[in-house]
């Protein structure tokens, strides 16, 4: 697309997206809760007053600011600069996190669930956008479910405070001036009160997680109430991913991809973009994972190894590109693949792939995680709330358990860590009138109050 459609950095960015290393994508998600791949709590840097009002002076007669009047501009900005969105636009992810363990948060029984609660809840709506935009439901859906949970994860940071901050200190404050631009005209124009304007450090916000100036390209009116408002209409939301995925190139009708088994030994072509006619894969010998052949329901696509030859195996179209386009991740992009073809299934139990990841380890569920947090706090760590996320204290505190247990110490909390520590904490007795842990239904409410 000539006009490429990275929410997360906006359009003619993307180049800086992918040579900013040192920036995980996934912190600047707010729905996606992966908050603290990052070392333990540096202290804030100190940033200064007078600069902030001198520069803010100097944005206010600026060009990208010139739509914006005098007095909302000075009703918008804060006073102070919040100095935590530069401690996080400098961050260093801690270690890399594997696929399992991102597919085990992003795509468990609990989210399948909603996704397919939601699609039959907007299952009118959702037809009129597949007519509209000609983009599938169930696409549309697990969009929906990885960026905000459906909703239920909009981030909590002012996003005027980040952006002005960001606009006016440390790196890339040329685009962040955009951005606040942008959400100043969002403002303005009447699509989303200033206090609802709340997100990720860097600027995603709603249930869409849109940058504000995708907004501004993107943001569809789908309620016809006038406003664009992607932070509390879910049909304008669910609109404006679906638009958002068909300016990205969706091909309506055709499906992401499938799970593939290779041949033994396979040594050929792999890769996302390296894509190639479905009869070029079948002479390679490849099959579904099922075992029949390929189908012809895609004209071309390419071979993705998310893990290696000895993981499950995946050939991806256009329209796996279209979700790759949302946030720049092969991952990310294969979180909403999954997600969107067990909705269409609505299938809730089985919700692997068919190839296991090749670990003898595999990732936990928000589900258990809040088990292993409810245990770490039952052993007296100061972890603040059982949310499901692993932040760094629950990732201290891991740690700790970890040289108790004589094992190494990562941080790390997979399937066998949840074993072993579950092993060691009483079950909780009847008597308390507790009923039986329901922990499926502990994972998505929360809360995001420990950061984004
Ligand atoms: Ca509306």
């Amino acid at each position: 697309m000539r006009q490429t459609v990275v929410n997360r950095v906006g359009g003619q960015r993307r180049r800086w997206l992918h040579k900013m290393v040192c920036l995980p994508l996934v912190v600047l998600t707010a729905g996606v809760a992966f908050p603290a791949a990052v070392a333990a709590a540096a202290p804030l840097p100190q940033l200064d007053s007078g600069h902030f009002q001198k520069c803010l002076k100097k944005l206010q007669s600026s060009k990208p600011f010139r739509h914006i009047k005098a007095q909302n501009f000075w009703q918008y900005v804060p006073e102070e600069p919040d100095p935590s969105v530069i401690s996080l636009l400098n961050r260093q992810p801690e270690f890399t996190r594997p696929v399992w363990d991102y597919m085990a948060v992003l795509v468990d029984a609990e989210r399948v669930a909603d996704a397919v609660t939601a699609q039959q809840q907007h299952a009118t709506v959702l037809r009129s956008i597949e007519q509209r935009y000609g983009v599938a439901a169930h696409d549309v859906v697990a969009v929906w479910g990885v960026e905000s949970d459906f909703g239920k994860t909009l981030g909590k940071r002012p996003l005027m405070e980040s952006l002005a901050t960001l606009s006016c200190f440390d790196r890339r404050q040329k685009y962040f001036r955009g951005e606040l631009a942008a959400a100043m005209r969002i403002v303005q124009d009447g699509h989303v009160p200033l206090h609802k304007m709340t997100g990720s450090w860097a600027g995603a916000f709603g249930q869409t997680q849109f940058m504000p100036s995708t907004f501004l390209r993107l943001a569809q009116d789908f309620d016809g109430d006038g406003r664009k408002d992607i932070v509390d209409s879910p049909v304008d939301a669910l609109a404006s991913t679906a638009y958002f995925l068909q300016k990205a190139g969706y091909r309506t009708g055709e499906p992401w991809g499938f799970e593939v088994a290779l041949p033994e030994n396979y040594a050929g072509v792999q890769g996302r973009k390296k894509k190639k006619p479905l009869h070029y894969w079948k002479k390679q010998g490849l099959r579904l994972v099922n075992g029949k052949p390929l189908p012809s329901a895609l004209k071309k696509a390419g071979l993705l190894l998310p893990a290696g030859k000895q993981g499950p195996a995946f050939l991806v179209g256009r329209n796996f590109d279209t979700f790759y386009r949302y946030n720049a991740s092969e991952n990310y992009a294969l979180a909403i693949a999954q997600l969107a073809t067990l909705t269409a299934a609505g299938e809730t139990q089985s919700i692997g792939f068919v190839t296991p990841w090749p670990t003898d380890d595999p990732g936990i569920s928000r589900a258990q995680t809040v088990a292993v947090q409810k245990a770490l706090l039952a052993k007296g760590y100061d972890i603040g709330e059982a949310d499901g996320k692993a932040g760094s204290r629950t990732r201290a505190a891991v740690r700790q358990e970890q040289r108790k247990m004589g094992e190494a110490a990562t941080g790390r909390a997979g399937q066998r860590f949840y074993r072993m520590l579950l092993a060691t904490v009483p079950a909780p007795t009847p008597a308390v009138a507790t009923p039986p842990d329901n922990s499926g239904a502990g994972g998505a409410q929360g809360g995001t109050e420990k950061s984004d």
